[in-house]
This record gives C-alpha cells, structure tokens and sequence, in this order.
C-alpha cells in the first residue's frame, strides 16, 4: 500500500530537475530538491520517534525547510499541525495540551520558553527553525539519507489538523484526511487549468488552507512552480509577475496592489490568474481590478474544514459579489436554519456541504462533531443563497445575523449601504444587546481619508435606503477595523467593545 496523498504528488512530479521553487534570494529549488530534502527531515522525525498518526506541531516563519518540513511529516505519516504565528506563547499552550504532538517546532528566538513549556505538557520533541530557515532542525536533518521509504497511509488517515481562524469564537481543530487533501486540491487543479507551466505567486502564510492546501498542494499536483516569498509586497508582486502566471490571496492583496502605480495592463499581462478568498471580495474592489488590468478576479470560497466549496468559472462569467458554483463533486445546499429544509433558489439559508473534501470532525470533540453536520451535510456556518443562475452569494456568517424586534438583519446588506455613501471607506454592523430589541442594529465606520462624518448624517443618509428596522440605532467612528491575520473583520471584538452601550 501505499501513501495517499505523497504517492500523488510523486506521480504528478515533473523530471527531479524542473523548478518547483524560486526563493527570494534568488536561489532555486527543483522539485529532486525538495524530494531530497523532505526525506532527511522525514528521516529524522522517525528517529526522533514520531509514528504513523502522531502530531508534528509548528509555529514558525514562512521558509522553504517550514514548507519541507510539511512534505516531510506527510511522508513520515505523521499528521502536520501548523499553527498561525500571531499566538502567544498562552494561546500555544492550549493547542499542544490539546493536539498532544510528539515535537513542536518553533522560532529559535522562543527556544527556551518553549522547552520549559514542552516539558510541563509532556511534549517529547522541541526543535527550531529560524526566519531564515536555519536552526535545530535543518542542522539535525542534514545527517540523514536523501531518499526516505514513505509511510503507507490510505485516504481515511489524517494528514493535518488545522485550527480554525477563531474569528468566532475558540479556534477548533479540523481533522484533514489524505482523501479531503487529495480530493479537493485535484479538484481545483482541473477547475482553474493548472499545468506544468504554472508559475504561481505564493505570497500567502503556510499555517491556513488557503497557502499550504490550496496554493501548494495545487502547484505540486500540477508539476508547476512558484515564487516563493515569505511576505507579501505589493510592489515586489508586481515585479514578479511578468514571469508568473497566477496570485493567489486575499481580498487585502487586491486593495493593496490597486494602490500602486506600477499595476497596469502591461504589467498584469502575463498573468493568467487572479483568485481571491478567505473573506468577502468587495465588488467594488473587483470592478476597479477589472478596470486596472482587464483581469476579473476570480473569487472563490472554502473554510478550514472542507477546503474550497465553491469556484467563480474558470471560462464563463467571474461575477463580482458572488462565489460562483460548487465545485465538481460537491453538494452545496440553503437549508431554514429553523426547520433544516432544503429552500428554494433565492432564499436566504445556512450553506451546508457534502463532498470527499469535507473533514472528519474537530479533534478531540465528537459532541461538537455530531452538531456540525445534517444528514451527512456539514453546517459551514455561513449563510447565503443560490441565484436563479446558480451562483452562490454569501451573506455572512450566522453567528452576525441581527435579530431585532424579531426581525433579521443581513450585516452585509446595511454594510453595503453604508460603503456606498461618500467619505466611507469601510464598515461593520453588528448586534448589540438592547434592551427593548433584543439586539440593536449598530454600525461601526471607517472614514476615507479624513472626511468629516457624523453619526446623524449617516442615519440620515441611510434613511431613504433601508426599512427602519435595518437603520443602525447607533453608529460609531473608528480609523481601522479590528482584523485578524487573514484579513478577517473580528466582529467579536466589536461586539465585546460595544456591548453596554444600550443598557
Ligand atoms: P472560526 O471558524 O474559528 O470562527 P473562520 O471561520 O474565520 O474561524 P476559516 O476556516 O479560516 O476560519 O475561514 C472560513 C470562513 O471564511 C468561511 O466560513 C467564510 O465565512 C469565510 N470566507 C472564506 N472565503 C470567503 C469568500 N470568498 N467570501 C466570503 N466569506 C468567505
Ligand atoms: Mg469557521
């Protein structure tokens, strides 16, 4: 038997001499290299006592031995636990008490904090690796073979647990099996075309889906290559992509590359490829990319647990504001939260999914399981709608549904009003506890540069444009709206911030 997702990647590869990466100090690694060097690191977690199904957890910086260091826990069988490295060494805690990992790889520069913390929670392994790839485990590695015998796993086994971006509550571990990896990064090869002449922009973190699942795992599965690079900057992206043909990122990647002069026609001509996901798309944002460069963005969306769900098309319209059509060999379902029925076109509902790419469960938290999933459909949590063309819009997420005076409010849609106004740059509506209403609408504004706005003129503004209900009672001025890494708006933490505000 063999091992499910490696052996694909394996049959997939090009000859061991093509590129597979281009690191930002110019340097190359073909994909022989990168074989080569897995092995060692998967060599090493054997020796350093990690079977089949243990946990490998990392929080380190983006660098090519991180990246190694996934293929190499896939091959070793183990099961890759990235973690986002914006948590404290607290909030790490949780997770390695949680995921029990037999090693944690983290930042030199935490070492220290990390052993004392590894030897509290019974965690046998702690080694390093630095920003620059260097470290205790790149030097513990180079002793060991460059070919490696790859564990077998079938599709059932785990190859990952991802946490959850916790932009809801306490991030959750999602289990991934080599089956919802292989399947759905297969799946979105063949949907957006890659090829052996893909040179993907690879700009985005390693410790979410949308970097390591979607962009990498795609590449690999193609036999292309990519412009590795630790961060993203606007200009640098720009430079690079004469010689690229696709950017995967954020919404926040677009708004930032639309602020800069050198994104023209001539420079995004080569390009073949713009996805966007991980948070709402504005359309505006879409139609001024559109204008820039003649390129639609094409948006699609997914979550931690299921991978991508659903694609803009590759050939036909790419429509701002929606996330296109499930992809091949996914169900995508609007059920009434209340009753769990299926609705018909049009109707707002909770989105569930059913398809190979969907996870097993949260780790460790099969009551929570069994209450995510409906008659073997996975409750993603957002709430949408299907149009009588099939797209899927998104309409946010169930947890920020207003409910005042018993009636529902769409943040997004008073949002778009509201963002449709002069001297906005931004907003988030929100529910707030209220006394009389249950939860009063509340809106919370990004003025555009320094535009001189006022509670009253927004309310004023909006009153012509939405039914009294939806009118926010109350609206509040900030210069930035609180984000998480992902470029997610942490409604939470507005709603912390506000909630005494009626009482
Ligand atoms: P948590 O589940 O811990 O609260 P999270 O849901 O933000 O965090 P992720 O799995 O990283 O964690 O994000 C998935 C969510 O991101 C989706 O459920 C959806 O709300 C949002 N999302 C992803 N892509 C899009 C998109 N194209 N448009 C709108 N929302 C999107
Ligand atoms: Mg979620």
């Amino acid at each position: 038997s063999k091992n499910h997702l490696f052996a694909a990647i394996r049959a997939a590869a090009p000859a061991p001499d093509r590129p597979l990466a281009r690191l930002a100090d110019g340097s190359v690694v073909s994909y022989g290299d990168a074989f080569a060097l897995s092995a060692r690191l998967a060599g090493l977690l054997v020796a350093r006592g990690v079977k089949p199904g243990d946990r490998i957890a990392v929080q380190v910086d983006k660098s090519w031995p991180a990246f190694a260091l996934y293929l190499a826990a896939v091959r070793a069988g183990a099961v890759y636990l990235p973690l986002n490295t914006a948590y404290t060494l607290n909030e790490v805690r949780y997770f390695l008490s949680d995921a029990e990992p037999t090693m944690f790889v983290c930042r030199p520069e935490i070492e220290v904090e990390a052993r004392t913390l590894a030897g509290e929670l019974g965690v046998p392994c702690v080694e390093t690796i630095g920003a620059d790839g260097g470290g205790s485990l790149m030097e513990a590695a180079a002793g060991f073979p460059d070919a490696f015998e790859d564990v077998p796993r079938g599709p059932d086994d785990l190859g990952a647990i991802l946490y959850t971006s916790g932009t809801t509550g306490r991030a959750k571990g999602a289990m991934l099996t080599h089956g919802n990896l292989l399947s759905n990064a297969l799946t979105l090869r063949d949907y957006w075309r890659f090829t052996a002449d893909d040179v993907l922009i690879h700009a985005l973190p390693l410790f979410h889906t949308h970097g390591l699942f979607v962009g990498a795992n795609v590449v690999l599965l193609a036999g292309a290559s990519m412009f590795f690079r630790s961060k993203f900057d606007a200009r640098e992206v720009i430079d690079l992509m004469p010689e690229a043909t696709c950017l995967m990122g954020v919404p926040t990647f677009y708004t930032r590359l639309l602020d800069q002069p050198g994104l023209t026609p001539e420079a995004a001509g080569h390009m073949r490829l713009f996805i966007s996901g991980s948070a709402p798309l504005l359309a505006e944002t879409h139609r001024a990319f559109r204008e820039r460069t003649g390129k639609a963005i094409l948006e699609r969306y997914g979550m931690t647990e299921t991978g991508m769900n659903t694609s803009n098309p590759y050939e036909g319209e790419r429509i701002a504001g929606t996330v296109g059509f499930p992809l091949p060999g996914i169900s995508l379902r609007v059920v009434d939260p209340e009753t769990g029925r299926e609705l018909p076109e049009g109707e707002i509902g909770m989105i569930e999914v059913k398809g190979a790419n969907v996870t097993k469960g949260y780790w460790r938290m099969p009551e929570k399981t069994a209450s995510e999933f409906h008659d073997g459909f996975f409750i993603t949590g957002d709430l949408g709608k299907i149009d009588e063309q099939g797209y899927v819009h998104i309409v946010g997420r169930g947890k920020d549904l207003v409910i005042t005076g018993g009636f529902n409010v769409y943040p997004k849609e008073v949002e778009g009003e509201i963002d449709a106004l002069p001297g906005v740059l931004e907003s988030a509506v929100i529910g707030v506890p209220h006394p009389d209403f249950g939860e009063g609408v509340t809106a919370v504004v990004v003025p555009a540069g320094n535009a001189d706005l006022s509670e009253q003129a927004i309310q004023k503004a909006l009153e012509s444009r939405l039914a009294r209900f939806k009118q926010p009672k109350r609206v509040f001025f900030v210069s930035e709206l609180p984000r998480n890494t992902m470029g997610k708006v942490q409604k939470n933490i507005l709603r912390d911030t506000y909630r005494d505000i009626y009482r």
